[in-house]
């Protein structure tokens, strides 16, 4: 049985802390944590966590876009374990978005992200893949990819009239099916 874990919230040092890489994928302890992200992620309406979100200050993410209520718009993918990832290129092309975290309940923000991204990373099983991100899937990579490095959205926005609460982006920017 997966566990749901416990997500620690601004404030807690360890998400300013630069997140280490994984040195052996197969090990049991990094593969129950990936079940772990998996499940808490799904469970939490979330589009992608990294392991320094659940205290666990590891180059590890989910990406898991897919509609829910925090993101009804967001595109279907199977949700993806990444592992020490590396972005390889990005577009000159710079797009604003938003975006919440788990980690910052209660605020979004409108971050700017480069639009496409060329990334490799391990899978769960330790093999090497490339892939090709485009708009809001490359938009939480790069969001995720900020835990590793201590940063997360706020540190991105570029004017703090960007933000607005989680209440005021529902009634106004919520996007509507
Ligand atoms: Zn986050």
């Amino acid at each position: 049985m997966s566990e749901l874990l416990s997500i620690i919230e601004l404030g807690n040092p360890i998400l300013r802390h630069i997140a280490q890489p994984i040195l052996d994928v197969r090990d049991q302890k990094i593969q129950t944590l990936i079940d772990d992200l998996l499940w808490t992620v799904a469970r939490s309406q979330g589009v992608g966590i990294a392991a320094p979100q659940v205290a666990q200050s590891y180059q590890l993410m989910i990406v898991a876009s897919r509609p829910n209520l925090r993101y009804p718009t967001a595109p279907e993918m199977p949700p993806t374990p990444m592992i020490n990832p590396k972005i390889l290129a990005h577009s000159t092309e710079v797009v604003k978005g938003w975006e919440g975290c788990l980690s910052v309940p209660g605020v979004r923000g409108q971050v700017p992200r480069y639009q496409a991204i060329e990334v490799e990373y391990l899978d769960r099983a330790g093999k090497r893949q490339a892939l090709e991100m485009t708009d809001f899937v490359a938009r939480i990579f790069q969001h995720e990819f900020d835990h590793f490095n201590g940063l997360v959205f706020l540190d991105r926005v570029e004017n703090t009239q960007d933000l607005v609460t989680e209440k005021e982006y529902q009634q106004r920017y919520q996007p509507s099916e």
